[in-house]
């Protein structure tokens, strides 16, 4: 396969469509030189070139220097297919539905909260419950978990948990069109009813960060950014709830590829176009998941907020915490992207890849017209994370998109053999970063070994121009399910 590389420039390389007498589009790929070698580790790449067969593709298939393996779709991948004949594909978008990052600021200064720390890390374990299949402090009646996949955030206004400045600086307001719970199974809805307000377990966390340095003054002041202050960060998506919208649709799927004939490489691509019945019922239901994930994260920014009162109260002058942006980079969405010089309505699958919209792009708050949609990039529990803002240049040739993460080198299976939990603790503890962790297997799978170096991600993003940095944080509190 690397022979076949087509270098395009310091960070960008091609696969050509004549690779595979099967690919409709070329890939291409961001990556360093180093970033390419972790890439050709695993299968990512011929996963993303098996992509390239989907019908209906408008151009390649993108691949960010954070990809891995994943089901079908690699982490990683960006795949646009044109809107309504072109198919709609669950393991493109992924098992956790609408799984995003939320960032909020504040005007605390570290060295003032420093010895509060500890505390803080311990009520923002108590208050956000963690790990698998943990229920949470609502149990939904049907009629209003179907509010919350219809609503999305709005929901949590009514409950008192949200503010109309939360929901404008989230991505869609906290609420997509278009979902509608009908197409959501029983067993779905079952697994998500008591799960609103969770955290869920191994990748996902709440985390207190320090604004260790900032890149671009402008774009951090209209986000409430400064150096030496906390800010929350916290990851998360749509639960089980999600996960079986996913299962439940690949089932499905089976049956609409014969139905409509679609010759596919890998039968994890399962796809049905997006003008069938099972297409639609498909997006009804992705999209009510994602609502779902939405109100998730603010109960969740509710639950935390109130966690910080509860510690920093009294103790610290202003202790109230600011969204700064809440975006997913697990979604299916229908967007106008600019193909071969015109606009084209496309459904954009972002797996593993965050939303990075331009400056002046509809949608976008105000405050965030002039700068570019702020886009969160964790690394790993014991190394840097960054805020970015989307460009031009992702409007481009990326279809508004950028990376999402570090990116996994080690298996999860590996890094439980390798990584002593109880160790990785001490170490980290060491180092000032207060650790709750609801398992220490879990722990050590998610050690910072087990990912790339998020600064060579960035670094690659950033030289390729489809993000440009704002900000590098440094973790001092990490809770994990
Ligand atoms: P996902 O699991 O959604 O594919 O990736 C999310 C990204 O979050 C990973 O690629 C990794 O870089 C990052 N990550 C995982 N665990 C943590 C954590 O505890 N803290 C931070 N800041 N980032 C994490
Ligand atoms: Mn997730
Ligand atoms: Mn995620």
């Amino acid at each position: 396969l690397k022979k076949t590389f087509k270098k395009l420039s310091q960070y960008e390389w091609e696969i050509p469509k004549t690779y595979r007498s099967d690919m409709r589009v070329a890939v291409h790929l961001f990556a360093s030189e180093l970033l390419l070698e972790a890439a050709l580790d695993d299968l990512s790449l011929e996963q993303a070139v098996n992509v390239t067969t989907l019908p209906g593709l408008v151009g390649p298939v993108v691949v960010m220097p954070d990809v891995h393996q994943g089901y079908g779709f690699p982490i990683g991948g960006v795949a646009a297919t044109a809107f309504p004949h072109g198919v709609i594909s669950p393991g493109g978008i992924g098992y956790d539905i609408n799984c995003g990052v939320r960032l909020m600021s504040s005007s605390i200064e570290y060295t003032e909260a420093q010895p509060h720390l500890a505390q803080l890390a311990a009520a923002l374990n108590a208050a956000c419950p963690s790990g698998m299949g943990k229920a949470g402090p609502f149990k939904l009646k049907p009629s209003e978990l179907d509010a919350v996949c219809r609503l999305g955030a709005e929901w949590a206004v009514k409950q008192g948990m949200a503010t109309t400045e939360d929901l404008r600086r989230t991505e869609e307001t906290g609420c997509v069109d278009g979902a509608d719970p009908r197409w959501v199974s029983e067993h779905a809805k079952t697994r998500g009813s008591d799960q609103l307000g969770t955290l869920g377990s191994g990748n996902h966390f709440m985390e207190v960060d320090v604004v260790e340095q900032i890149f671009d003054p402008d774009a951090a002041q209209a986000m409430g950014l400064m150096e030496g202050c906390l800010v929350l960060q916290f990851h998360c998506g749509s639960r089980g709830l999600g996960h079986q919208v996913c299962s439940d649709y690949v089932q499905e799927f089976q049956s609409a590829v014969r139905r409509y004939g679609i010759q596919l490489p890998d039968r994890e691509l399962v796809c049905a176009p997006m003008d069938s019945p099972e297409g639609q019922h498909y997006l009804a239901a992705m999209r009510s998941a994602a609502n779902f994930a939405f109100c998730n994260r603010q109960v969740l920014a509710h639950l935390a907020q109130r966690a910080f009162e509860q510690v920093l109260a009294g103790k610290i002058r202003r202790f109230h915490l600011h969204q700064v942006y809440d975006v997913a980079h697990n979604m299916g969405k229908i967007e106008t992207h600019m193909i071969e010089g015109k606009p084209l309505k496309v459904c954009v699958h972002r797996k593993g890849a965050t939303r990075a919209f331009g400056p002046g792009q509809a949608g976008l708050p105000e405050e965030y017209q002039a700068i570019g949609q702020p886009v969160l990039v964790p690394g790993s529990m014991g190394t840097a994370s960054w805020v970015l803002v989307g460009t031009e240049t992702s409007m481009a040739i990326s279809y508004g998109s950028t990376c999402h993460g570090a990116g996994r080198v080690m298996s999860r299976s590996k890094a439980k053999r390798d990584v002593r939990g109880d160790r990785l603790r001490d170490e980290l503890e060491q180092q000032g970063i207060h650790i709750q962790a609801g398992s220490l297997a879990g722990l050590a799978e998610e050690a910072p070994q087990a990912y790339k170096d998020v600064d060579d991600v960035v670094e690659t993003v950033s030289g390729a121009g489809i993000a440009r940095k704002v900000a590098r944080l440094r973790p001092v509190v990490v809770v994990k399910g």
